[in-house]
């Protein structure tokens, strides 16, 4: 399976040299030239195997140039151990036809681990397979759960490097202590003035950058990037939709072919991509469900074919969502436009240039056919972590709250009784004040205090990983602005070659 760039449809290159390079050099993002197709029969195959099993099958559909055996080999590393149970991605049914894909179960209990646990043992095959013998420095922006999951991925790895811009008040406490805490010696974490679009914004820059690309070559480095725009963070996404599917068969809630929709709570447009990509599989996916928050800049988007990025930009109770530019729409328009690349880079350049974009019903057609849209600000997503609790003792966070809620509109609205997969995207513990309050009331200002208070309340335990933060020393504390974020990049990668 080859890749091109959604900026240059004629680019071909192997799967191991997109993980290498992250972003294409044209700005573009890397997409399979095929969308390889299951089966008949295949999923029914697919749900009497283990997960590794499971993901094997499905990365050798797409990295052709990586033997069965690697691919089980990192999927080995990153899946067993790692999480909580044996299976990565419970499910847990909720009433009627609702089941709750929880995706928090690994090391920095958000969802970004599924794929963040895998991507370093993808890139040190990647550059074994290079074989130029250059290391890789990680250059990630972070909206919160990103950055430490990142970091805890690339911890220690051989080879590698990694550095982490969040921005400075847009993460919780508990998830600014995950990153300023991170242990290992290959890592390097600084906090942005800005909101998370500034930051990411800014290091597609300084990726991009030909004199600071020259000065890490100088030094035997090149850039990757960790961000949700890598083609090996796509592909692992794509397997827990098709895992999560097989489970269903194997639990006897449907059986093969049946028509299941998804909820999917959205921000890069990372997530709900790999659902979209899984359905182009063959999974008998119906609608695809694409749940924001007060920045619904995709509702509107997949509603009307107007991308306004040109908004005001809301600080929510679920900052992971809180993004106006997602970076991995791109890939979907990609897809939508006969894989016009020339089109696509007049799109960005408008976004760039103006802020905004829009696609012709043509293409706005073929959006409504796959995609449900919905938002809900923070008090919607608040009193559903409140029903939620009080009808089936279940204790979302605040981003799988805005999916449900965005679910239960959706069905109010269209009537549709589809059996449904709703992504549950982190531990209720990665935000517990706004839990806290969601449930009791109760106002809390200390992390580590509400959670206590939840565990009183829900005797769900709080992972231990979390758990132990309050006892540790932050390690890096320093605060950049948007310009001196090079200079941060170059001084710490020059430091030790
Ligand atoms: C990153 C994140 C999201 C959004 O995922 P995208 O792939 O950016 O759409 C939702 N919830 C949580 C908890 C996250 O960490």
């Amino acid at each position: 399976m080859k890749y091109r760039s959604t900026r240059n449809k004629d680019l071909r290159l192997d799967c191991a040299e997109t993980v290498i390079r992250g972003l294409s050099e044209d700005g573009g993002l890397f997409v399979p030239v095929e969308v390889p197709e299951l089966k008949k029969g295949e999923l029914t195959e697919l749900s009497k195997l283990g997960y590794c099993e499971r993901a094997k099958n499905i990365f050798a559909k797409y990295m052709t140039d990586f033997s069965e055996e690697e691919l089980f080999e990192c999927a080995e590393k990153a899946y067993i151990g790692r999480f909580e149970d044996e299976t990565p991605t419970p499910i847990v049914k909720l009433g009627d036809g609702t089941y709750m894909l929880e995706l928090w179960h690994g090391p920095t209990c958000a969802f970004k681990d599924m794929a963040l646990q895998i991507l370093p043992h993808f890139l040190v095959k990647s550059a074994e397979k290079a074989g130029d013998g250059k290391k890789t420095v990680i250059l990630t922006a972070t909206s919160g759960d990103t950055g430490k999951a990142a970091l805890e991925g690339f911890c220690d790895v051989e080879g590698t490097e990694i550095i982490v811009f969040y921005p400075q008040n847009g993460v919780s406490k508990i998830q600014q202590l995950q990153m300023q805490t991170q242990s290992g010696k290959n890592v390097a974490v600084s906090g942005v003035v800005g909101n998370f679009d500034d930051a990411q914004t800014a290091v597609k820059t300084i990726f991009t950058d030909e004199k600071i690309r020259e000065k890490l070559a100088e030094k035997g480095k090149r850039f990757s990037s960790a961000n949700s725009i890598n083609v090996g963070r796509l592909i692992p996404q794509i397997v827990y939709y098709v895992s999560a599917y097989a489970d269903l068969i194997s639990d006897g809630e449907i059986a093969e072919g049946e028509v299941v929709n998804v909820c999917v709570p959205t921000g890069n447009f990372g997530n709900i991509l790999a659902a979209y990509y899984a359905k182009r599989m063959g999974v008998p996916f119906g609608k695809l469900i694409c749940a924001s928050n007060a920045n619904n800049v995709l509702t509107e988007f997949l509603s009307t074919g107007v991308y306004n990025a040109d908004r005001k930009f809301y600080m929510t109770e679920s900052p992971s969502m809180d993004i106006l530019v997602s970076s991995n729409l791109e890939r979907l328009l990609f897809e939508l436009c006969d894989h016009d690349d020339g089109y696509i880079t007049a799109l960005m350049n408008s976004l760039r240039e103006h802020g905004n974009y829009c696609v012709p019903n043509e293409i706005l057609a073929k959006i409504k056919e796959l995609f449900a849209a919905g938002y809900t600000d923070d008090e919607g997503a608040e009193k559903r972590i409140k029903t939620l609790f009080e009808e089936y003792s279940y204790l979302c966070d605040t981003h799988t709250a805005v999916a449900v809620e965005v679910y239960e509109k959706y069905k109010i609205e269209t009537g549709d009784e589809t059996k449904t997969i709703v992504v549950s995207t982190a531990s209720p513990y990665k935000f517990p004040r706004a839990v806290l309050k969601s449930v009791s009331g109760k106002i809390v200002e200390d992390d580590f205090e509400a959670a206590k208070e939840i565990e009183c309340i829900s005797k769900l335990e709080m992972p231990a990983q979390l758990k132990g933060l309050s006892e540790k020393e932050p390690r890096f504390t320093g605060v950049c602005k948007r310009e001196e974020m090079a200079e941060f990049v170059l001084s710490t990668v020059g430091g030790e070659s």
